[in-house]
């Protein structure tokens, strides 16, 4: 790799193994590199069909009514995501908050939502209300749970889909693997769910939770069948410059009823002004594509760096990618933990902080998480957390950029091995 002398002081046996591994990815990066290239110009493409302009850039204040930055932006997402309608803004203060809108956009008392991917992501559970107080959740208003789990092999029960479907008002599919060990499903696979869930009950809504999902492929969820999707924009479509917010994606009277939501009845999405964000979201979306890549190819090389230190990966280096996430079991609370103070090591926010484990509120072992982002929390940028229980796996994900991303990486292995000796 490039000499880094005076820089980074990297061991030899490992600056060897990290050509190894970067030699293992080459066709992962080839692979990458081509879907990288569609989904940019398909954002491009979006911009220039939508006559973006200087104008566009510039936010509202006060009510915002005709914002045209605000409306032009949602047709550019809707276009580029291959869905009807997008409603993107600011003003979801995070993906928990997005999917939220979604679920009480659509659902009303009575009818019933079946997750048919196992658990949803944590803080999905308060807002079902299968966990916390419930306090002004789906369960508080009337609307049901119930849930499929994946079968042994990670694939879905499409038989028992098609069967919960014809009782469910929206089928719930969440694509990634979030913090478990189960593996993310390509956007083929939600395709199939939902044409099981469409076999079983035609008017049922194909919801996906699209997190971390973003440009991972050429298409998503909603050009392969399904009628809704949500996500962060401090993950993927933010590429890295979205300071906040979220979008909602798919059937234009879906998307409608989450604008409802958003604000109130009889405003929707008349209302709700930019301010002097429109500029940062056009940008970051635009970057995306790119952002995106070099977090995915950071992610593979991360696995197969450690897979050639022996460590075990979820997905291997070389697997298909429908998410930016890798899990790596490093077998220890001491690798864990010095892993974290290398990713620390290697952001270019807060790099000389030292991350610790704590005890978070709503988990029952100590967690350690390391990020130094622009954005706080934004995990497109590089980050990696973990429990400090057995198997010690720790989560990692982003990279704005890919170099930096290596280096980060790089210096968690550095860390282990120098708490080692
Ligand atoms: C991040 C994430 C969420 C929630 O987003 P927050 O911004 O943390 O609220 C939901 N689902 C999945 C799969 C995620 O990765």
């Amino acid at each position: 790799m490039t000499d880094l002398t005076g820089l980074y002081d990297f061991s030899p046996r490992l600056l060897a193994l990290a050509d190894k591994a970067e030699e293992k990815c080459r066709e992962a990066f080839a692979r990458i590199e081509e879907i990288q290239a569609y989904n940019e110009a398909k954002v491009l493409k979006a911009f220039a069909d939508n006559r973006v302009s200087a104008a566009h850039l510039v936010g509202t204040t006060g009510y915002g009514y005709d914002d045209m930055g605000r409306d032009t932006l949602d047709r550019v997402f809707a276009q580029a995501l291959g869905a009807e309608d997008a409603l993107v803004r600011h003003q979801f203060v995070s993906g928990t908050h997005t999917l939220a809108t979604a679920l009480f956009g659509v659902l009303r008392t009575g009818d019933t939502v079946v997750s048919v991917t196992g658990a949803p992501y944590d803080t999905m559970e308060e807002v079902i209300g299968i966990r916390g107080g419930g306090t002004g959740s789906l369960q508080e208003f009337g609307i049901h749970y119930r849930q499929l789990e994946l079968l042994p092999d990670g694939s879905p029960d499409y038989p028992a889909i098609e069967e919960a479907a014809k009782t469910a008002k929206m089928i719930y599919i969440q694509r990634s693997r979030g913090y478990s060990l189960r593996p993310s499903l390509p956007v083929e696979t939600i395709g199939k769910i939902a044409a099981a869930a469409k076999r079983g009950n035609p008017d049922t809504v194909v919801f996906v939770d699209n997190c971390y999902g973003e440009f991972v492929e050429k298409l998503e969820p909603v050009s392969a069948g399904a009628d809704l999707m949500a996500g962060s924009l401090i993950k993927n479509p933010g590429g890295g410059i979205a300071p906040t917010g979220g979008y909602i994606a798919g059937r234009h009277d879906l998307v409608e009823l989450c604008g409802y939501r958003l604000t109130c009845p009889g405003i929707g999405r008349e209302s709700g002004c930019t301010q002097d964000q429109n500029r940062g979201l056009y940008l970051g979306f635009f970057h995306a594509p790119s952002a995106v890549a070099n977090a995915v190819k950071t992610s593979c090389f991360a696995c197969a760096l450690f897979e050639e230190l022996g460590y075990p990966t979820t997905p291997r280096c070389g697997d298909p990618r429908t998410d930016i996430i890798a899990a790596i079991e490093l077998g220890s609370a001491e690798n864990l933990c010095a892993f974290c103070r290398g990713i620390q090591a290697g952001s270019p926010v807060d790099s000389h902080v030292t991350p610790e484990p704590w005890a978070m509120p709503g988990y029952s072992d100590e967690v350690i998480m390391a990020a130094g982002a622009f954005t706080m929390g934004a995990s497109l940028e590089l980050s990696a957390d973990g429990p400090l229980r057995a198997p010690y796996s720790v989560w990692v994900q982003g990279g704005l950029t890919y170099n930096t991303g290596k280096l980060g990486i790089l210096l968690a292995a550095q860390a282990m091995e120098s708490a080692r000796s």
